[in-house]
């Protein structure tokens, strides 16, 4: 979720820590009731965020997902969950997904550099954003200028992928508020390539004086930045709801690797992108943020792994209820209206598409451990896993 409950949930921290105590026990009872079908025991097993020992059993395959950050939402946490980020690896090459808050460290973390000790980031082929909030790509201007000391035996520049600037503001919510300032108005909702020329500038102190005072090479011969067209398929408008696809976007095709993408339903945030990695071993899907998506349940048909948002509503009825009671609906429509609940997620999205391994991430709020989550496999007959940074899954049968 990416909708800025920061003060919010200042205002409403003390009632939840009191709340919380009763609250776990009733879920994690509640989650036994279920009999949820399909749930792994390992996954069950997998412990609370923070974990010492997160499931790495996919380390040695050829293809693997490999989560790096799984928190949900700008809202810092205690570490336990990185913001938003999730690599596929096929063989020695890394794609991410979204760069949250910390998903630098985990890649050093998950072990996915060269082992140089200024090869972080070397294995890095491509890096696929989703969407332009804050929370899903925060990282890139830390890593943007960075790269050219932690990516030394980069072969290829990385590139990088993501929406196109948006020429429509969405409405003011709710209706007859005063609007808003307008930051940038004369390019509100840049894309990423727009961005990176802005980020390009914003580091010019630092890249001409290491550019001349060393061997650094500067971000421009790192970096391919592109916007993902989709002028031909929908031009944004303030509602920012995506029409239906009759096939996916091709994004790239990076020797056997083929990435993909479709239109997501965030609204009103737009464009929204999901991704699909297909390898000789396998297909994973990352949904990015949306509800409820027939657009994303085609992309996913039949995947091996579809990495999935989730949202706790009963979370959201909390937050809200500090509104006076005309406002709660509101409030409450708005913060779940670009988002996927743990009642829809695996009944609604993984069943229809049929994917094979349904993994949580991206989950609000952060601090429940898995048991919390478990009710998102009722009415799914693949795999549930509950997500924790760090957590490496195989894909297919082959190894390294
Ligand atoms: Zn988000
Ligand atoms: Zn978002």
């Amino acid at each position: 979720m990416c909708d800025d409950l920061g003060p919010l949930l200042r205002a409403h921290m003390s009632r939840r820590g009191a709340l919380r105590a009763a609250g776990t026990a009733g879920v994690a009872a509640a989650a036994v009731g279920l009999g949820v079908a399909g749930t792994s025991g390992a996954a069950q097993a997998a412990g609370a965020p923070g974990a010492a020992r997160p499931d790495t059993s996919g380390s040695r395959h050829r293809t693997r997902v490999v989560l790096l950050g799984t928190a949900g939402g700008p809202v810092l946490t205690d570490g336990a969950r990185m913001g938003i980020s999730t690599a596929i690896v096929y063989e020695d090459r890394v794609y991410l997904v979204d760069l949250g808050f910390g998903s630098q460290m985990r890649i050093a973390a998950a072990g996915l550099g060269s082992g140089s000790p200024s090869g972080v980031l070397d294995n890095v082929r491509g890096i696929f954003l989703t969407h332009m909030h804050s929370d899903h790509w925060a990282e890139w201007p830390a890593l943007y200028p960075t790269v050219p000391s932690n990516g030394t035996g980069l072969s290829e520049p990385i590139r990088v992928f993501g929406p196109g600037d948006r020429d429509t503001l969405p409405p003011v919510s709710p209706p007859g508020r005063p609007e808003p300032p307008v930051v940038t108005p004369e390019r509100p909702i840049p894309g990423i390539s727009e961005t990176t020329d802005r980020l390009r500038d914003t580091f010019a102190a630092d890249l001409n004086e290491r550019a001349r005072a060393s061997l650094f090479r500067l971000p421009d011969e790192l970096f391919v930045v592109q916007d993902i067209d989709i002028s031909s398929l929908w031009h944004v408008d303030p509602p920012g709801i995506p029409p239906r696809l009759d096939a996916p976007i091709p994004v790239w095709t990076d020797g056997d690797v083929r990435i993909t993408a479709t239109l997501v339903d965030h609204r009103p945030t737009a464009p929204s992108f999901a991704f699909r990695f297909d390898t000789p071993d396998g297909s994973v899907v990352v949904s990015g943020d949306t509800r409820v998506s027939q657009n994303l349940i085609d992309l996913a048909s039949g995947a091996d792994y579809l990495v999935h948002e989730c949202v706790d509503a009963a979370y959201i009825d909390e937050v809200v209820s500090v509104f006076p009671p005309d406002q709660r609906e509101f409030m409450r429509m708005t913060l779940l209206q670009g988002h996927t609940t743990i009642e829809q997620v695996g009944r609604d999205v993984a069943e229809p598409a049929g994917v094979k391994n349904l993994v949580l991430t991206h989950l609000v709020p952060t601090d429940p451990g898995p048991e919390h989550w478990l009710p998102a496999g009722e009415g799914y007959s693949g795999r549930l896993i509950v997500g924790e940074d760090l957590m490496q899954l195989g894909v297919g049968s082959r190894r390294r």
